[in-house]
């Protein structure tokens, strides 16, 4: 039996339920948040913090949480306060801005050998971030209290939370961008600073499907200045089986020339069909003109999202993880997310972008729920 099909009654698509799209209600939630005036937040804010207790992220107010993060950018700093006073440690975002004397607080519970919510505790500190949090994280590696036998991993690893991690002698090392672009659905004839999904001519050695740059960004464009890419970066990869690999390993130089490699592939993949491929190579999107909140990915969509990212917090869906680099070992950077359903309505998960500069390499891996 086929599924009825019935046509979204925002943007005219293909779905199988009636109603709008997930991408066109993640849009006008989107849409909603941003018109919002600033008593309207301020009140959605009150309202947060009247909804701080333990059942706190099964409420309406936890979406609405972090959908003013991601659209507004509000400072998290009186809501952490209240959430601190209220043994309140999810969502870990909510330490974001977290003063000093809250993260005080948060560091002397985590220092009690018998502290029960380590787990939370680091990955809120690792948010709230801090030059304290660093001191204590490094304490806690080299002198591990007893509740860090019930954790799988160190605090160097917990730090990964905030997009930031630590060497021995207690360096602290920056694992994401501190700006960050949306690249939305939009004309990309008009601005090439970021292309997204491009055609290209070579073939998979793997699976024969036509190779596509994911992305093509012109780091000579103003906006992706913060990068440090003095020029073209294109990113071939197969769009089967990147999917389907551990990661794509890339290497590139930066008058747009670039080669991939599919690191074990972890089963043989049918080559994409020609109009599969021709629909994915046809979307639209073009790179925002303003930057946004860090936390722009993690708004309502859940990843059913619409558009791609450069820089931010990735909002990760299994655990975040950052590759050390193939050539010198050390860990590679974040700095772009493409969720397939914004290519294809046959595709789920996202694909995850890091790099050495340093090397020239990105690394390209997939993760879905
Ligand atoms: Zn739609
Ligand atoms: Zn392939
Ligand atoms: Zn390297």
């Amino acid at each position: 039996m086929t599924q009825k099909e019935y046509n979204c009654q925002e943007c005219g698509g293909t779905i199988h339920f009636e109603g709008i799209c997930h991408q066109c209600r993640g849009r006008k939630k989107r849409e909603g948040h941003q018109s919002l005036s600033e008593p309207e937040i301020a009140e959605k804010i009150e309202r947060i913090i009247a909804a701080l207790d333990e059942s706190f992220s099964s409420k309406n107010e936890f979406e609405d949480f972090f959908d003013l993060l991601a659209y507004r950018n509000i400072s998290t700093e009186k809501i952490a306060a209240a959430a601190a006073k209220a043994g309140v440690h999810y969502p870990w975002a909510i330490y974001r801005n977290a003063t000093p004397a809250v993260r005080e607080t948060l560091i002397a519970r985590l220092m009690d050998p018998k502290c029960k919510e380590a787990n939370d505790l680091l990955n809120c500190l690792a948010i709230a971030g801090g030059t304290d949090v660093l001191a204590a994280f490094l304490r806690l590696e080299k002198e591990p209290l007893p509740w860090s036998k019930k954790l799988y991993a160190p605090p160097s690893i917990y730090a990964h939370a905030g997009g930031w991690t630590f060497d021995e002698e207690g360096n602290r090392i920056e694992l994401n961008y501190g700006v960050c672009f949306p690249v939305l659905p939009g004309d990309k004839s008009a601005d090439h600073a970021v292309l997204v999904a491009s055609p290209r001519a070579e073939t998979c050695p793997h699976c024969g499907s036509r190779l596509i740059d994911i992305m093509t960004l012109d780091g000579r464009d103003s906006r992706l200045a913060f990068l440090g890419l003095s020029g073209v970066l294109r990113i071939p990869l197969c769009p089967v089986c990147a999917t389907m690999c551990e990661r794509t390993i890339v290497r590139y130089e930066l008058d747009g020339d670039s080669s991939m490699e599919l690191v074990e592939c972890f089963e043989d993949s049918n080559r994409m069909p020609e109009d599969e491929y021709a629909e994915m190579t046809a979307k639209n999107f073009t790179l925002a003109k303003q930057p946004e909140s860090l936390f722009y990915a993690q708004g309502c969509n859940d990843f059913c999202g619409d558009y791609a990212m450069i820089g931010g917090f990735a909002d990760w869906i299994q655990d975040p993880q950052y590759d050390a680099c193939p050539d010198c070992g050390k860990h590679m950077r974040y700095f772009a997310s493409v969720p397939w359903s914004a290519l294809s309505d046959h595709s789920e998960g996202t694909l995850f972008l890091e790099i050495c500069q340093d090397c020239r390499v990105i690394s390209a891996f997939h993760q879905q729920t």
